[in-house]
């Protein structure tokens, strides 16, 4: 395994994402827009797989979980009940001897961190939203802001979510959407973008109830990035100062990730009290406590919320999962990514690409695996090259049809961890496969 700590390490991901289509610069070929990335055909498999892992663990294997998508753009009032057009900022300050613009809150010992200085501006705020406008004539009535989080769609349904699903407390929603900050420390490939996916659930629970469940969200959420192959001494929980709260937490931990660049959030926990539905309440002037009908009163529940990135997780993972292998006098790179996550499952090549009888038969493998696995067929290299490429994808098992396969109607599967070949019978392949993915 490679030492997380190294940051050369950054480099190597991020080559590797682009040599094998994961990750690539956005319009890159204008140069490049600073910290916006595209994801290719193996990424955006790696995001699905990421979101469909979340998805699956929070609400298709609970009963108390329901899942939504609301609209990006959403009613401005919305941010001015949430804080977020008062008090979503960062404060900014410019080293007066490089003129470069920093976070007050990142620089460590008040120095500059590109020229060392220690000699600023004084601190301004600066607000994190995406301002855009509805219709042609720009004026302060038509200004609309691109989300800076996907929660305030879920709080702002919740009155539509009692009244459809008829839930009783505790129980939560879902949901997984871009959201946009104008960030202005970037940097680090996908881990600060401008433009990324969360994955959002807000848990309405009892007050009274609501430490007992940020705890249990805590655990839950850290053993669900074990789960998925992250390893435990790269993964950590820290706690949130006072000072450090955003405006509308009691309380905050952070799942922390040992990234090349250091330790840090992969997704935070926090319990929001009954800060938000309280303040749209007032708002909008509706309602939005729930009616308890075994006690028979009204109350605003507490919202404990895990809210993480997909692009930040999708970092995590490929990092944890990136290995370095020597083999002789050669080094072979291969992703050991969970199965669930891989973008691809399995790979069919023919030994020679000369032979049609070989080609014919690979492919119709390939063609009949496709419907049970994301399956793909490969033969625009030679064998050890075919191989290679399918590691570096993190590509769990890779099936060689060779002359033999002909007559005793065998393929060598070989697994991408344990470099085991075994003869398989293509009519078992389907079990056999399915018995270990
Ligand atoms: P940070 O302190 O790193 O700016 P944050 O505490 O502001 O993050 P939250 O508001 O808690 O982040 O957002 C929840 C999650 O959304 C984060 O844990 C992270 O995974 C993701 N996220 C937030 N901002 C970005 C960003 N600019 N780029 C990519 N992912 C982000």
């Amino acid at each position: 395994m490679i030492n997380n700590n190294d940051s050369n390490n950054l480099d190597k991901i991020v080559a590797l994402c682009k040599r094998r289509g994961f990750i690539f610069q956005s319009s890159e070929i204008y140069g490049g827009l600073a910290n916006t990335w595209d994801y290719g055909p193996y990424g955006i498999e790696l995001k699905n797989n990421i979101k469909r892992a979340w998805w699956k663990s929070v609400v298709y294997e609970r009963n108390d979980i329901y899942g939504m998508d609301a609209a990006i753009l959403m009613h401005p009032k919305v941010w001015e009940a949430s804080g977020h057009t008062a008090s979503f900022v960062d404060m900014l300050v410019d080293c007066k001897s490089c003129k470069k613009r920093f976070r007050l809150d990142k620089l460590e010992d008040n120095t500059c961190p590109e020229c060392k200085g220690k000699d600023f501006t004084e601190p301004r705020s600066f607000n994190l939203m995406f301002k855009t406008s509805i219709g042609p004539v720009e004026n302060t009535q038509s200004i609309v802001y691109l989300r800076p989080e996907t929660a305030q769609g879920m709080f702002v349904n919740f009155l539509n979510i009692l009244d459809t699903v008829h839930p009783r407390l505790p129980f939560g929603l879902a949901q997984i959407g871009k959201a946009f900050r104008n960030e202005v420390t970037t940097g680090n490939f996908i881990f600060r973008t401008l433009e990324f996916e969360q994955m959002e659930i807000e848990y309405f629970v009892r007050p009274q109830e609501a430490d007992k469940y940020y705890d249990y969200w805590v655990d839950q959420r850290f053993n669900w990035y074990i789960g998925l192959g992250i390893r435990k001494e790269n993964l950590r929980r820290r706690q949130h100062q006072l000072g450090e709260l955003a405006h509308y937490a009691r309380a905050c931990t952070d799942i922390e990730y040992n990234f090349p660049f250091g330790w840090s959030e992969l997704e935070g926990i926090a319990n929001r009290s009954d800060f938000d539905l309280r303040q749209h309440s007032q708002k909008s002037g509706k309602d939005l406590r729930y009616f308890d009908d075994i006690n028979k009163e009204r109350f605003f529940p507490y919202i404990i919320e895990p809210s993480g990135g997909i692009d930040r997780s999708a970092l995590a993972f490929l990092t944890d999962a990136y290995d370095e292998e020597r083999i002789k006098n050669d080094v072979r790179v291969v992703l050991r990514l969970h199965k669930d996550l891989a973008p691809i499952k399995v790979a069919v090549f023919p030994l020679l690409k000369n032979r049609s009888m070989l080609v014919e038969l690979a492919k119709k493998i390939a063609q009949d695996l496709k419907r049970y696995f994301v399956t793909i067929y490969d033969d625009t290299a030679a064998i050890g090259k075919l191989y290679r490429r399918q590691d570096e994808i993190g590509t769990p098992y890779c099936i060689t049809v060779d002359v033999q396969s002909l007559d005793d109607r065998k393929v060598t599967v070989r697994d991408r961890d344990t470099m085991r070949q075994e003869r398989i019978d293509i009519d078992n392949l389907k079990e056999y496969l399915t018995e270990k993915l």
